[in-house]
C-alpha cells in the first residue's frame, strides 16, 4: 500500500512551512527597514535644515551688526554714496537678497540701487514693523527670505537701522539635493539588503531540495524498497524479495537483517515444501508437488513456444499383488518400480523430465523440451521393455507390466488439468488395448471417456429413479417348444436419451463400483418374480436365468447374495441358473471355480455365456462346475448360411452332450435356425422368434 501521507511528503510539508515563516518574517523585517530609513531620512533632513539655518542665522548676524557698525558714520552724515557702496558690498553676496538701510521711522534710506527707486518709502512687508522696533539684533523668518536687522547707533543715539534679506532657495536646493543624495544611498544599502535576503531564501530553497533528496535516498526509498520485498515475500515470490545492500549505516544494517530474514523463511519454505510434496515410500515428488510444478511450467510456456508431454504410468494388475501377497509386499513393489522409473527417466528423458508418484499404482512423467514427443515416446518404449524384467519379491519373482497414457501441450491441453484428464484417457486406452503398452491420446478417445462419464453419472441413483426394468425373455424347450424359464435382462431407460444398449451401460457398470449395487437387485427381482409365477400343472416350474459379471464375481460375496435371495423369495435353488461369460471366468479361473462350487452345491445352476467367443478352449469347463453353455448368437445367426459356424455350433451341442450339460441357444430369430438346432440336438432356446424379453406380468401370463 502506498502511504498517503508519506515521509517525504511530510519533509516537503515542513520544509515548505519553514519556507513561508522565514518569508513572511523576512518580509516584516524588509518593512520594519524600510519604515526606519524613511524615518531616519526625515530626521536627518531636519537636523540639515536646522543647521543650515542656524549657520545662516549666525552668518547673516555677524554681517548686519558689522555692517551696522559700518554705516554708522555714513549714515550719520548722510553720506549716501557711501553708505551705497558699503551695502554694495554686501549686495554682491550670492545669497542676499536685499540690503535696506532706514531711518527711525522706517523709511528707506538706502536700498542699494543706483538711484535709490524705494527712498523715503516706508517698507512694506510685513517683517519690517518688527525689525524698525528691534533694539539689537534681530533675525526674522518668512518663508523664501531670512530677515536679519540691525540698528544703526552713534553712542545711545538711533539713527536707522539696516536690514539684510538672504534668499532661503539656496539652501532649499541644498536640501533638496542632498534628500535626493541620501534617499539614493539608503535605496542602495535596501538593495543590497533584499539581495542577500533573496540569496538567503534562494540557499535556503536549495537545501530544502537537496535535504529532500537526501531524505528520498537514504531514507524513504530504502524503506519502499523493503516494503515491495516483503510484499514479493508474502505473494510467495521468494527470488524479487530478495534485497541487497553495501551501506554501512543503520538502513543498510536493517536492510541485512531483513535479508537474513527471507533467508530465513526460504530455507523454512523449502523443507515445508520438501516434506508436503514429497512421497514418503518412493522419496520422489507426490501429487501436491507435480499439480504445482506443472502449473508452473504450464503458466512459464503459455504463449511460447515449449512443448510438454506427461506420461501417466500405471502397473497392470497392481491390485492382484495387494490382495494376494498384502500391502507390505504392494509396497515394495512399488518401490522397486519407482527406481526403474527413475533410471529410466535419468537415461531417457531430459535434463527437466520431472518424475513423480500420483498416488497407489500411478506413476506421471512430465517431459519438457523441443521435441517431446520423440523424447516421451522413447522413454515409454524404454520403460515397457524395463518391465519385461522380474521383480524380486521376497525369493519369489512377480512379473508386472506397465500402461502409459501421454498427453501433450499445448497440442491436447491448453490448461493443467486438461493434460491430466487426457494423460488418464489415453493411460485407460492403453490398458483397453491390452495392457502393457503405451498409447498418445487422441480426441476420439476424448469423446469416448466423456460420454462414458455421462453415462455414469446418469447411471447413479436412476435404479432409484425407477428408469431400470427387468424383462423376461422366455427360454424354450427344442423339442416341444414349451417355456420352461425365463432370463433376467436389464434395461435402462433414460429420460433424455432413450433405451440405452445394455452392453454399453453394463460395461460402464462394471469398470465403476455400480454393478455392485446393480447386480444384487436384479437377482433379488429375478428371484421375486419367478417364485410368483405360476404354471398349469404337469409342467414343470420355470426358471429364471440371471447375468452375473466378472466383477461380482471378483469382489462381492456372491454366494451369500444368492443365499439370501432364494431364502427371501423361497424360490428353490435348482430354479435359478447364474450366467457368467467366459473372460469372467478366465480372469481368475482358480477364484472361479472355487467360488462357483459353493454355488453349485447349494443347487444353483452356472450357465457358461456367449460361449465360443473367447475360445478360451475346453479344458477350463473340466475346471469349473458347470450345467450348461450358452451358444453366443453371432454363430447362431448363421448357422443356415455359414457352415463353419454351423459345424461349430453342432460341435458344441455335441460336447455338451459328452459332458452331461446343457446347450443352450441364443438368438434364434428364424424357424430355419430353430430347425437346425433341433435337428443337433440342442436343448434350449431363446431368441425373438420364440419371444422377445417381457415385462414379469406379461411373462406370467405367457406361461398361463
Ligand atoms: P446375454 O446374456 O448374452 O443376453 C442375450 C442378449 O441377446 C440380450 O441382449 C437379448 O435381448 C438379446 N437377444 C435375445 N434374443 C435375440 C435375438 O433373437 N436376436 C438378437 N439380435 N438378440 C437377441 P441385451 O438384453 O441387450 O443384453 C446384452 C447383454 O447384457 C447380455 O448378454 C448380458 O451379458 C448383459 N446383461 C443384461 N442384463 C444384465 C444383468 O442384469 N446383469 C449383468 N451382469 N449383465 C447383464
Ligand atoms: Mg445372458
Ligand atoms: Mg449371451
Amino acid at each position: 500500500m502506498k502511504p498517503r501521507f508519506g515521509l517525504q511528503a511530510r519533509f516537503l510539508a515542513l520544509v515548505g512551512v519553514t519556507f513561508l515563516v522565514v518569508v513572511c518574517l523576512l518580509f516584516l523585517l524588509l518593512r520594519k527597514e524600510r519604515q526606519q530609513q524613511d524615518a531616519v531620512e526625515a530626521q536627518s533632513l531636519e537636523a540639515m535644515h536646522d543647521m543650515a539655518m542656524e549657520t545662516l542665522r549666525l552668518r547673516g548676524e555677524g554681517i548686519t551688526a558689522q555692517l551696522a557698525d559700518r554705516l554708522a558714520n555714513p549714515l550719520y552724515y548722510f553720506d549716501l554714496e557711501t553708505i551705497g557702496q558699503i551695502i554694495q558690498g554686501t549686495r554682491r553676496q550670492p545669497d542676499v537678497s536685499y540690503v535696506l538701510v532706514f531711518d527711525p521711522q522706517g523709511r528707506v534710506v538706502h536700498d542699494g540701487s543706483a538711484d535709490i527707486t524705494g527712498y523715503g518709502q516706508n517698507m512694506p512687508d510685513p517683517l519690517a514693523p518688527a525689525a524698525v522696533a528691534a533694539n539689537g539684533v534681530r533675525s526674522q523668518w518668512s518663508a523664501h527670505v531670512l530677515d536679519v536687522s540691525a540698528p544703526i547707533l552713534v553712542g545711545q543715539h538711533r539713527l536707522g537701522g539696516v536690514r539684510v534679506g538672504y534668499s532661503l532657495d539656496g539652501i532649499r536646493k541644498y536640501e533638496i539635493d542632498t534628500r535626493e543624495r541620501l534617499h539614493e544611498r539608503l535605496s542602495e544599502s535596501s538593495e543590497r539588503h533584499l539581495a542577500w535576503v533573496l540569496a538567503l531564501l534562494l540557499t535556503l530553497a536549495a537545501a530544502s531540495l537537496l535535504g529532500a533528496w537526501l531524505l528520498q535516498r537514504n531514507l524513504v526509498w530504502p524503506i519502499r524498497q523493503l516494503a515491495r520485498a516483503a510484499g514479493e515475500i508474502e505473494a510467495g515470490n521468494y527470488v524479487a524479495g530478495r534485497i541487497e545492500s553495501a551501506r554501512r549505516d543503520e538502513v543498510g544494517n536493517l536492510i541485512r537483517a531483513f535479508t537474513r530474514m527471507h533467508d530465513s523463511i526460504v530455507r523454512q519454505n523449502r523443507d515445508v515444501r520438501r516434506m508436503a510434496y514429497s512421497d514418503s515410500l518412493t522419496g520422489l515428488t507426490n501429487r501436491l508437488g507435480f499439480r504445482e510444478s506443472l502449473g508452473e511450467r504450464i503458466a512459464a510456456l503459455s504463449g511460447g513456444s515449449g512443448q510438454l508431454a506427461l506420461a501417466f504410468a500405471d502397473i497392470d494388475d497392481f491390485k492382484r499383488i495387494n490382495d494376494t501377497l498384502g500391502h507390505e509386499a504392494g509396497d515394495e513393489v512399488i518401490r522397486q518400480y519407482a527406481q526403474r522409473i527413475q533410471r529410466v527417466v535419468e537415461r531417457w528423458g531430459g535434463p527437466d523430465t520431472l518424475l513423480a508418484r500420483f498416488g497407489g499404482d500411478e506413476f506421471v512423467i512430465l517431459v519438457q523440451g523441443s521435441n517431446v514427443r520423440a523424447t516421451v515416446r522413447r522413454l515409454a518404449e524404454a520403460l515397457i521393455e524395463d518391465f519385461r524384467g522380474p521383480i524380486a519379491l521376497h525369493g519369489r519373482r512377480a512379473f508386472l507390466g506397465t500402461s502409459i497414457g501421454i498427453s501433450l501441450f499445448p497440442e491436447d491441453a491448453g490448461d493443467a488439468v486438461e493434460l491430466m484428464k487426457r494423460g488418464d484417457i489415453a493411460m485407460y486406452q492403453a490398458k483397453r488395448a491390452g495392457k502393457n503398452c503405451y498409447r498418445f491420446y487422441s480426441r476420439a478417445m476424448d469423446e469416448q471417456a466423456a460420454q462414458r462419464l455421462r453415462l455414469e453419472d446418469d447411471l447413479r441413483g436412476a435404479w432409484e429413479r425407477g428408469e431400470l426394468q427387468v424383462l423376461y425373455q422366455p427360454i424354450c424347450r427344442v423339442s416341444d417348444r414349451a417355456v420352461v424359464g425365463a432370463e433376467a435382462l436389464l434395461r435402462w431407460e433414460h429420460p433424455e436419451r432413450g433405451t440405452i444398449p445394455t452392453p454399453q451401460f453394463i460395461s460402464v457398470a462394471e469398470r465403476t463400483d455400480l454393478i455392485g449395487e446393480l447386480g444384487p437387485r436384479v437377482l433379488r427381482q429375478a428371484c421375486n418374480a419367478v417364485a410368483g409365477w405360476r404354471v398349469p400343472s404337469g409342467r414343470p416350474a420355470p426358471f429364471v436365468s440371471v447375468n452375473v459379471s466378472s466383477r461380482q464375481l471378483r469382489d462381492g460375496d456372491l454366494t451369500e447374495q444368492v443365499a439370501a435371495c432364494l431364502r427371501e423369495s423361497g424360490l428353490p435353488a435348482s430354479r435359478l441358473h447364474l450366467e457368467l461369460t467366459e473372460t469372467a471366468l478366465l480372469r481368475d479361473v482358480g477364484l472361479a471355480a472355487d467360488l462357483l462350487s459353493r454355488l453349485h452345491k447349494t443347487g444353483v445352476n452356472i450357465w457358461l455365456d456367449d460361449f465360443g467367443t473367447g475360445f478360451s478352449g475346453l479344458s477350463h469347463l473340466r475346471r469349473v462346475p458347470v450345467d450348461g453353455v450358452k451358444i453366443d448368437r453371432s454363430f447362431v445367426a448363421d448357422v443356415e448360411t455359414d457352415a463353419d459356424d454351423l459345424a461349430l455350433t453342432t460341435a458344441i451341442i455335441a460336447m455338451a452332450r459328452s459332458l452331461g450339460i446343457q446347450a443352450v441357444a441364443e438368438g434364434v430369430e428364424t424357424e430355419g435356425q430353430f430347425e437346425l438346432l433341433r435337428e443337433r440336438g440342442c436343448d434350449l432356446a431363446q431368441g425373438y422368434w420364440l419371444g422377445y424379453p417381457v415385462t414379469a406380468e406379461e411373462f406370467a401370463r405367457l406361461l398361463g
